[in-house]
């Protein structure tokens, strides 16, 4: 926005093009007044010296109207300045010419009213014409004029208001545009450098409401048969965790054929194969709608925006719409990547369960929510028995398959909330939080006897022994408020259990 003349619109340089036509043009019908009063007209009762004087000294004005115009510091002030010397100035040559040269006259407050338009709002062009007009008509209305000469002048301000509307219209757009290309702009360099995908929903909701007149807009993303609603405002209010059916949706037609879709007027029906119009939001009818494709490597989903009028939007906004889409995929991607890089920093290579240090990071969250809320949280401490022998026995190779076997069977057996990590070697942690001693030893038996179950075969498809495994649990807060501890405990009862003759769950002593 620096250097810039926000109330026209325009930089001062582009305003300085703009308004270049309209200086030519009035020099040149100066020149013209000065010839006419030269050349063409007889001496009379009118001034020709002081015409000819007021033409030279617009000229001059014109001449300098550049340097002055980009010279004032209050463009706004200077056009309405502008407005009333050009009044005043027309005026009095209209007082002091015949009627014969008026229509040239008139061009000038033609010329004057546009480039005071190009300048600046309406307000200083029509207060330039309107009181031309009226001074025109007090100083002629006695004059004996033939009744085409009125309707002449009277075209004549009509072109001018009519002129004055355009450029204002023009110029409008123009704002429009600029301010448009600004937002993507602006979206482009912040959402490049957003890393998190809550971030770039939040950046592209601003981006919808800034560049954008829709009334309702949602961003959806597919997962499965499942649209899932990132973001979803309708006439001002937001709504969340909104997940519907793809099928017979218009997100999902956009999504299959990959295709942008206008639909300017939904009064009339939509005639497209497999879908159902059904509403989402509000329970407001939309007439206008509009929505483009979101594609990137990791990301599918549909940008839509909506409006209750009918024919609320323009192909310039189904433009923009695509343009944001595209940052959007991208971003989404750049974000879907720096999650995976960040998932496998925390993850163990071989088994995909949370690493030594993420675990007890994790642990430690988790405790404190538990404590927080008063609920246990129950760690087990696993370790495989004689798994050195294993090895030895039937190879690494098939340690391996058996340490991701288990993990396997673990992750199948504890809830979303809980989690696992590898300790080290064959030894594992699992944490389990809302749950007490006695619902651990379920779940911890569960996993002795489904690990039990587990085949596997050698090379030679011959079915090869399960190990076992020994666990050791311990539970918060009721035996610790430390995790240190908590571990510690837990991995004291693993080694009774292991004493005790192994394949076996050491559990936490009941509660009194
Ligand atoms: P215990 O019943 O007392 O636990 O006996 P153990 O043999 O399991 O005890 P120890 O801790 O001495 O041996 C652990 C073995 O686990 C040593 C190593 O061969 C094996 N091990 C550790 N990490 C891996 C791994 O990533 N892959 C495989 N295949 N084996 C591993
Ligand atoms: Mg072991
Ligand atoms: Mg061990």
């Amino acid at each position: 926005m620096k250097n810039k003349d926000k109330r026209s619109g325009f930089t001062p340089q582009e305003s300085l093009v703009s308004i270049l036509p309209s200086v030519a043009a009035g020099l040149i019908m100066f020149f013209a007044v000065i010839v006419t009063n030269i050349v063409y007209l007889p001496e009379g009762p009118f001034n020709k010296t002081i015409l000819i004087m007021y033409s030279i000294g617009g000229s001059i004005y014109l001449s300098f109207y550049y340097f002055i115009y980009t010279s004032a510091l209050n463009k706004s002030g200077f056009a309405w300045i502008n407005a009333v010397l050009a009044a005043t100035a027309l005026c009095s040559m209209i007082y002091f010419s015949p009627e014969r040269i008026d229509q040239l006259l008139y061009i000038i407050v033609l010329i004057a009213a546009l480039s005071s338009s190009l300048i600046s709002t309406r307000g200083p062009s029509y207060f330039l014409i309107i009181s031309v007009t009226v001074f025109y008509l007090l100083i002629r209305h006695n004059e004996k004029m033939p009744g085409y000469e009125w309707i002449m002048h009277f075209g004549l301000t009509v072109a001018a208001l009519m002129g004055v509307e355009t450029i204002q219209q023009l110029k409008n757009m123009a704002r429009q545009q600029i301010n448009r290309l600004e937002i993507i702009n602006d979206l482009s360099k912040q959402i490049v450098s957003s890393l998190d995908a809550k971030q770039v929903f939040s950046l592209l909701n601003t981006a919808f409401q800034n560049a954008l007149e829709a009334d309702s807009y949602y961003i959806s993303t597919v997962h499965g048969d499942q649209l899932h609603m990132e973001l979803l405002n309708d006439d001002g209010e937001y709504f969340h965790n909104i997940q519907l059916d793809r099928k017979g949706t218009l997100a999902n037609w956009i999504i299959t054929h990959q295709q942008e879709l206008f639909l300017p007027d939904l009064r009339q029906e939509v005639q497209l194969d497999d879908v159902e119009m059904i509403t989402i939001g509000k329970n407001k009818p939309t007439h206008s709608w509009m929505g483009v494709p979101m594609r990137g490597a990791h990301v599918d989903g549909v940008m839509a925006i909506s409006s209750y009028r009918h024919n609320a939007f323009s192909r310039s906004d189904m433009e923009l719409l695509s343009t944001i889409a595209q940052r959007a995929a991208l971003a989404l991607d750049n974000a879907y990547h720096h999650a995976r890089v960040q998932e496998q920093a925390r993850l163990d290579s071989l088994t995909n369960v949370y690493n030594h240090g993420y675990f007890i990071q994790i642990l430690g969250e988790q405790a404190t929510v538990c404590k927080a809320q008063n609920q246990p949280l129950s760690l087990i401490m696993l370790d495989i028995d004689y798994f050195k022998q294993y090895n030895d026995t039937f190879g690494h190779l098939v340690g391996d398959e058996v340490l991701v076997s288990l993990c396997d069977i673990i992750r199948r057996h504890i809830k979303n909330i809980d989690a696992v990590g590898r300790w080290g070697g064959e030894e594992f942690c699992i944490s389990l939080p809302n749950t007490n001693g006695h619902q651990a030893v379920l779940v911890a038996q569960r996993i002795r006897e489904t690990l039990g179950l587990l085949k596997i075969k050698n090379n030679e498809q011959l079915t090869i022994p399960i190990p076992t495994v020994s666990m050791g649990i311990a539970v918060f807060p009721t035996e610790t408020n430390d995790t240190t501890k908590l571990i510690d405990i837990a991995d004291q009862r693993l080694y009774t259990a292991k004493k005790r003759g192994r394949d076996q769950v050491e559990s936490a002593p009941a509660l009194p």
